[in-house]
């Protein structure tokens, strides 16, 4: 077999934004409604688009783990976001760590670029990593001490309003605007002397969106909304997510996401057209993708990434990998995917030690795989499998992290295609998908 060898003539840049809860259900060329993402479509019409991409996980740890280790959770062994990682589970990161893709990369000769704040092993075979500091005012830590939070939460609604209002919380600090995120980005790429792969995080689309600029409407509707919830902790939760945004509507909460994407879409155009002015765009890859989805009031869920229905982990998945023509792309694929392909582009061959398989051979027409496994990093113990028409969702320990109640029994099974917002359990006490779940026991 012919040995591939790279040299920098025909080693290609690698650029892979990962936007923060980002749903394909909120952008056009998934039929929504609105037009906020302009500049991911113009790339997405010519490249490819994988219209059936689905992450690991719905949460950020688990899902970056599984796209810089080929890897799922159970395998990689970081089934929770933190700070619900367990002991036990960066015990077995460390036992089974084989591959990592910035570190690979490193080695052959790419200057590794990543801007984000998670940190911690993340760091890894970076040359440079732009880290936030997480500045959490001392008011804002005390807030969140159990019973001064649940003391706060018994408030009537305007008292809580005026006394976080007063603290006025810094959660900005936290995350960086699109925008700088992005400048950031091309200085980096500019001032590269050798290939580069370049990975950015965009935490504008993350609640309660605090680097966007937005201006609520006269729209009121949040006292009616809490009456409706008859979950106790789930109301408090979404009580308390309305007090962090600072808004009076669920419509403006929406919108105000919607134009967090429209800013992160408006950077991920400047990044296009720096490449293209610059003689880089034939010699890049770049990838973009949601780390995974998001509920916004979806399943009784609210602004939260809880529970694995396709809100929380079917994400959009856009690739320019130069040499291929656009195409649409409606088979299974998923963020496990991404590490295999990657190599398979720059012609290595000498891993195979992964759950993921080369997108490019699905690009040629093969299909990679007929079934999609995902874990919950947010609730104890919840994992699923899912079909084109079939999902199975298993619940060992169903209690959510977050709002501290539910989101799904113990088992759920969906027919999408009769049902595909999920809303009917059709499970009957036998399901042909559970042994595929069986197999995927976890630590
Ligand atoms: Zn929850």
């Amino acid at each position: 077999m012919r040995k591939f060898k790279m040299d920098n003539a025909n080693k290609k840049n690698i650029i892979i934004l990962v936007v923060d809860a980002f749903r394909p259900k909120n952008l056009s060329m998934f039929g929504y409604r609105k037009k906020i993402d302009k500049n991911l479509k113009k790339i997405a019409d010519k490249n490819l688009l994988f219209k059936n991409f689905f992450s690991s996980s719905n949460a950020t740890a688990p899902s970056l783990m599984s796209i810089f280790t080929g890897r799922y959770p159970n395998h990689h062994g970081i089934l929770h976001q933190f700070p619900y990682t367990t002991n036990k589970e960066i015990e077995k990161m460390d036992r089974e760590m084989k591959f990592w893709l910035p570190k690979y990369l490193k080695e052959k000769g790419y200057n590794t670029i990543a801007i984000d704040w998670i940190g911690m092993w993340f760091k890894d075979g970076f040359d440079y990593y732009e880290e936030r500091e997480e500045t959490q005012s001392k008011l804002k830590k005390f807030m969140n001490v159990p019973v001064v939070k649940k003391f706060l939460l018994n408030l009537p609604n305007w008292a809580y309003k005026i006394g976080k209002k007063v603290v006025k919380t810094r959660a900005s600090v936290k995350f960086s605007p699109a925008k700088d995120t992005m400048d950031l980005g091309i200085s980096k790429i500019k001032n590269s002397k050798k290939p580069f792969f370049l990975f950015m995080h965009f935490w504008d689309t993350h609640f309660p969106f605090p680097t966007t600029k937005f201006r609520g409407s006269k729209k009121e509707n949040i006292e009616e909304f809490l009456e409706k919830i008859e979950n106790k902790s789930q109301r408090e939760y979404f009580k308390k997510r309305v007090t962090d945004i600072g808004l009076n509507s669920t419509e403006d909460m929406i919108d105000k996401y919607d134009a967090a994407i429209k800013e992160v879409d408006k950077q991920i155009g400047r990044l296009f057209n720096y490449l293209k002015n610059n003689n880089l765009w034939d010699n890049t890859v770049l990838i973009v993708l949601g780390d995974h989805g998001t509920n916004l009031i979806d399943h009784e869920i609210y602004f939260s990434s809880s529970g694995l229905y396709d809100d929380t982990i079917h994400v959009p998945f856009i690739m320019h990998l130069p040499g291929f023509e656009g195409k649409e792309m409606n088979e299974f694929a998923q963020n496990i995917d991404i590490t295999p392909t990657v190599l398979d582009y720059l012609g290595e061959r000498e891993y195979n030690n992964f759950d993921g398989k080369s997108l490019i051979k699905l690009v040629k027409g093969d299909k990679i795989r007929d079934k999609v496994f995902f874990w919950d990093g947010l609730c104890v113990n919840v994992r699923g499998v899912r079909t084109k028409n079939k999902k199975l969702i298993v619940a060992k320990d169903n209690q959510c992290n977050l709002c501290k109640s539910s989101h799904h029994g113990e088992f759920e099974e969906y027919d999408l295609e009769k049902d595909s917002g999920e809303n009917e359990n059709i499970y009957s006490g036998e399901s042909e998908l559970k042994e595929f779940l069986d197999e995927k026991e976890d630590l």
